[in-house]
């Protein structure tokens, strides 16, 4: 099965090489610190239903995913600021249209619990 996708409508990006996955599908939203940050992004969130293949392929820059793939080519590293766990891909759209991903990170507000927020809404 597939391992998952990500989208960013914020910067045009069409889902990867894996297969659209229903949107009642659960798994996880991802939040990614950037430590520098680049095109005025420093965040990206994103969707996957296996988390740490989804990562280790941001990390070598084969997630399909421009932004990251210059990330990794810079040398830029990330961290997982922040998961949300057993969601729909709808909770992350939800999230991207909030906009201001830095409030939603914790390493940008050093207060801010380190704990996954599951069902209910994050302010
Ligand atoms: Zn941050």
């Amino acid at each position: 099965m597939s391992t998952g996708w990500d989208l960013d409508e914020f910067l045009g990006i069409s889902p990867d090489d894996d297969e659209l996955l229903p949107v009642n599908r659960r798994g996880i939203v991802y939040l990614l610190h950037f430590h520098c940050s680049i095109r005025h992004n420093a965040h990206y969130l994103g969707f996957s239903v296996n988390l740490e293949k989804r990562l280790a392929r941001h990390r070598a820059g084969t997630s399909g995913v421009n932004l990251m793939k210059e990330l990794h080519e810079k040398g830029i590293g990330f961290e997982l600021a922040r998961t949300w766990e057993n969601v729909t891909v709808l909770r992350e759209r939800q999230l991207k249209k909030q906009g201001g991903r830095s409030r939603l990170c914790p390493l940008c507000r050093p207060g801010m619990r380190l704990v996954p927020v599951t069902s209910r809404s994050v302010a």
